[in-house]
């Protein structure tokens, strides 16, 4: 080995192929943003605690009946025949994401997404119960002691009370919620909601409680494909670079171009509220969720050092390199690329909207029998039999009449009307006749026809074939 290669070997430098993890002790702000944050915080959550307590026609409102394979939204009865509906919802909720993304960027990771809010609420537990940010780093640096043990076992205990009430409400959207209270204050538990209520609540915990920003950085595939719905008028977290630097603390009384400093103090504020630890006069990175937090630190610093608010705000690429004032920027949101996606989301609103309006409360499945195709009974009469398979999707039950068409003196040999329950389906077998010489050898098509009785717009025509042998 030569003098030079066994020196390089010898300055060989180990390096982690992971990053070591770096507990972040984010600081509590108050300002505009956080106020909508945690207006966010109370909306979405009353709706998810609130919604499956709601009652409506003598049942729960929103509830997903995986046993019964129904979907109760409100009014709303929702059959496996109708997935349409849950792949129209995916297509609405894709189309507003990217929406919003090409408006103002991370909104939904910001302020809605279930990550943001039940950090959150987990990070406002513990600031309640282990203090603001310098006395939880202090607590954390603490060798074990009573206090300290006290304080961490009240957080993890309170986090648990939060997460098994949140895992209980998610199964409570999946069983009936007052009879899954029942069956858990009774120990009577399936395995199933066992598990859905512990695996919910151990994700809440892990997640929101201890994962935190790990979850958004290296687990959310959102937040690596969202760059791509950026565009240079897209409203994101900016620093004013040319306003703030050269960065620096100066003295209150040394007006700007006096110290030579731009208006960044460099007091770390921003860095301090971020719940992801990065630094937004570094640029954008996909690390920012776009929470607004550190806008709201640094606006509180500029009212203290007495400058004008805004050093960090919602502002636009093209906006920070062109000097756009606040209504330049309001008339770039109006821009083809949104004006196209919003055209589509209404569209697809709309037909979704009117589908569900028309949509007929009755379904109908035609089986053929297989067993037999057809047989020769009394007086030279042809049979074939069918199974009919009547949904009522309506919550009120109804009586149907049944009737077929498509060969001279094709008569049903059962009785033609059928009453089916709210809610409910049945199935009935038609046999159905008609004369030897009727019609030719083979099959020939026919229709059954539905019709509610007490709803004159409420019918149905089937196809099918009656086979002549
Ligand atoms: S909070 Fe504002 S002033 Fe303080 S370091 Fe951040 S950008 Fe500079
Ligand atoms: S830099 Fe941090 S605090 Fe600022 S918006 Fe992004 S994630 Fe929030």
């Amino acid at each position: 080995m030569s003098q030079e290669s066994s020196a390089v070997i010898n300055h060989v430098v180990p390096v982690a192929l992971y990053e070591q993890h770096r507990t972040i002790h984010v600081r509590s702000v108050q300002g505009t943003f956080a106020s909508w944050r945690w207006a966010m915080v109370w909306l979405t959550q009353a709706v998810f605690y609130g919604l499956c307590w709601l009652p409506w026609n003598g049942r729960q409102a929103v509830l997903f009946d995986i046993v019964e394979r129904k979907f109760y939204l409100f009014g709303l009865v929702l059959w496996p025949q109708d997935v349409l509906y849950l792949a129209v919802l995916l297509i609405v909720a894709a189309y507003s994401l990217f929406l919003f993304t090409a408006v103002g960027g991370r909104l939904f990771c910001g302020y809605a997404c279930p990550q943001t809010v039940y950090t959150e609420i987990m990070m406002w537990i513990e600031a309640r119960i282990e203090g603001e940010r310098n006395a939880r780093i202090k607590l954390d640096k603490q060798p074990m002691n009573a206090a300290k043990f006290g304080k961490k076992l009240a957080k993890h205990a309170a986090w648990i009370v939060v997460a098994l009430w949140t895992g209980f409400t998610f199964a409570g959207y999946f069983t009936p919620v007052g009879t899954l209270g029942r069956d858990l204050l009774d120990f009577k538990l399936g395995p199933w909601q066992t598990f859905w209520i512990f695996f919910y609540a151990f994700a809440t915990y892990g997640m929101a409680g201890f994962m935190r920003e790990q979850v958004c950085k290296y687990m959310c595939p959102y937040a690596r494909f969202q760059s791509v719905m950026f565009d240079a008028d897209t409203l994101i977290v900016t620093y004013d670079a040319a306003r703030g630097e050269p960065r620096g603390s100066r003295s209150r009384k040394q007006q700007r171009p006096a110290s030579g400093k731009g208006d960044c103090v460099d007091c770390d504020i921003c860095v301090q509220v971020c719940p992801t630890g990065i630094d937004i006069r570094n640029g954008l990175q996909y690390e920012c969720i776009g929470c607004s937090a550190c806008i709201d630190g640094c606006n509180e610093v500029m009212d203290k050092v007495g400058n004008p608010r805004g050093l960090i705000r919602y502002s636009t690429e093209n906006a920070m390199q062109r000097q756009w004032s606040g209504a330049d920027i309001l008339r770039h949101v109006f821009r083809p690329r949104i004006m196209v996606y919003t055209a589509i989301l209404v569209a697809i609103c709309a037909a979704a909207a009117w589908s569900i309006a028309v949509r007929l409360p009755l379904k109908v499945d035609v089986i053929r029998d297989r067993a037999a195709l057809a047989r020769e009974v009394e007086n030279e009469q042809i049979e074939n039999v069918y199974t009919l398979r009547l949904m009522n999707t309506d919550e009120q039950p109804h009586q149907y009449l049944v009737s077929v068409a498509g060969i001279d003196g094709l008569l049903l040999a059962a009785d033609a009307r059928v009453s089916v329950d709210a809610a409910s389906m049945k199935s009935v077998s038609i046999p159905l006749r008609a004369g030897a010489d009727a019609a030719g050898k083979g099959s020939h098509p026919i229709y059954f026809d539905i019709a509610d009785i007490d709803a004159a717009n409420v019918k149905l025509r089937e196809k099918t074939v009656f086979i002549m042998p």
